[in-house]
């Protein structure tokens, strides 16, 4: 099996990927909170995961992928449940929230093509392993009650164990965990942390435990719910790097304080979304979901783009780089999108009966660099400059720069293979731009549309143009006037 390497959060390197069982890999990856709708950076992470889970099963291991829904709120700074929150918000049953969100969440994941995990565990299903676990930690002497809540104690924690190796953070600079700020007097140390908390009167979501009737704390759920699916000691543990501290740190600190062991050999943190240079932010308006960016209504962009267009831009980008979102980047990415797939179907209809070829040794090189470069901490920046190397062949073919006679069969057939296995399994990118023979046909006569409304305009033929607008609205059919040209979507 081919080689790994896998810049490893925890020991700040890139490692050679070594899994517990050979030929098996577990991997978790920390999930969606259910309580509103899945943003880009969620999209983001959960993407470069699958990307990655897809990798790993192309090179042939048996991959134990959980990804688990967060269905018990988190506490919000302002001491409130994010799940009665939203339950609040929309007049529904926590659990109606969470389905809800989980739908949408799942619908939208399935447009990015992206795979399901092989168990998605939900926290409310996992409770009675979450008791246990408070109690097995409190049997070995890391957490004490206070006031019907427990807390994990991380003094008496780091008399035995590190604490803080994974953010970094020594103990002066762990910061209070803001989000159960109001139950500061019940701790003994500020970086101590609720790993159950006793729930108020008007708590929605509640249960039974031998301390109070009250909801596992933040951290606990993940710690929980690896341990049952994937064992004590596991390969592969994921989310996004401002997970890091306190959620990852707290978890490894609960595994360890539970079992005595830490749970994942490498941890691999995604980095931010960032649009237009600056964090995605509700507050500032700085902030655009996926349905805007698939119709194109928002000031931020000038047209819609396709869920595989948005997936090639952000494969561009490494998982460990932030990516800052821009019109003009999405633009760059759809004109490489619709390059590649049609270079891969001039590649699909190309055949050649030579035996050897002058040009083996480069197409052979790239494309070994295609799988160095992924076995390389998962390189998809590189891959699909690789790949434009090769579109750069093949369109050298279809113009005739190139002969096809000095590419051997094999060699034709290798980079046919690698090609379609990376592009459509290992990226999974779709080629949705070309479509059917219904859409294309729909494409070509809204750009005549769009070319006759334009003329009719230049030429203040105002009658033709408002025409062709309010049939278009009949239709639900919107057009957007942008800077360079004019694109539409249906409603
Ligand atoms: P949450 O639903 O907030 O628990 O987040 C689910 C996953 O999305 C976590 O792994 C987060 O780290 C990740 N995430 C949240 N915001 C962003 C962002 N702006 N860019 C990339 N990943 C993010
Ligand atoms: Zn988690």
């Amino acid at each position: 099996m081919e080689d790994l390497f896998v810049y490893n959060s925890l020991s700040r390197k890139k490692e050679k990927f070594e899994p517990i069982t050979k030929g098996f890999i577990g991997m978790y990856v920390c999930g969606p909170t259910v309580y509103s709708d899945v943003h880009l950076g969620n999209v983001r992470t959960f993407m470069s995961f699958d990307v990655i889970y897809r990798y790993l099963l192309y090179l042939g291991y048996k991959v134990r992928y959980v990804r688990n829904i967060t269905d018990v709120g988190h506490l919000t700074d302002e001491g409130e449940d994010k799940m009665s929150k939203g339950a609040k918000k929309d007049k529904l049953e926590p659990m109606e929230v969470a389905h809800k969100y989980t739908v949408g969440f799942h619908d939208m994941m399935q447009l990015f093509n992206t795979h399901s995990p092989d168990i998605e565990p939900r926290a409310t299903g996992h409770i009675i392993e979450q008791i246990e676990m408070v109690q097995q930690i409190l049997d070995n002497g890391y957490g004490y009650e206070s006031n019907g809540s427990v807390y994990f104690d991380t003094i008496n924690f780091m008399k035995d164990h590190p604490y803080g190796e994974l953010s970094g953070r020594k103990v002066d600079e762990l910061l209070v965990e803001t989000r159960d700020l109001k139950n500061q007097s019940e701790k003994r140390h500020p970086s101590d942390f609720a790993i159950w908390m006793k729930a108020s009167d008007d708590h929605l979501m509640k249960w039974n435990s031998p301390w109070s009737v009250g909801f596992p704390g933040w951290h606990l759920e993940c710690s929980a719910m690896s341990t049952k699916y994937l064992g004590k000691n596991f390969d592969i543990h994921g989310g996004g790097n401002d997970l890091k501290f306190p959620h990852h740190e707290n978890e490894i600190a609960q595994n360890v304080g539970a079992c005595k062991c830490s749970p994942a050999n490498y941890w691999l943190h995604t980095n931010m979304l960032l649009m237009n240079g600056k964090k995605m932010s509700k507050s500032d308006g700085n902030t655009i979901t996926p349905t805007q960016l698939f119709t194109g209504d928002s000031p931020h962009v000038t047209k819609g783009y396709d869920p595989m267009v948005i997936k090639f831009f952000m494969l561009m980008a490494h998982y460990s780089s932030t990516i800052d979102l821009t019109d003009d980047g999405l633009q760059a990415a759809e004109k490489g999108y619709k390059k590649l797939m049609e270079a891969i179907k001039v590649m699909d209809s190309l055949s050649t009966t030579s035996t050897a070829g002058s040009l083996d040794e480069e197409i052979n090189g790239t494309l070994d660099a295609i799988l160095k470069d992924m076995s390389d901490d998962f390189n998809t920046p590189k891959v699909i400059a690789s790949l434009f190397e090769l579109v750069a062949k093949i369109n050298g073919l279809k113009g005739g720069q190139l002969d096809i006679n000095n590419i051997s069969t094999p060699c034709l057939e290798r980079m046919k293979k690698t090609i379609h296995d990376f592009v459509f399994d290992v990226m999974g990118l779709k080629d949705e731009l070309s479509g059917d023979s219904s859409s294309k046909y729909l494409d070509g006569l809204m750009s005549l549309i769009i070319d006759i409304r334009q003329s009719s305009r230049a030429n203040k033929d105002w009658g033709t143009s408002d025409k062709i607008r309010d049939t278009l609205n009949e239709l639900e059919i919107k057009i957007k006037d942008g800077k360079d040209e004019t694109s539409w979507s249906l409603n």
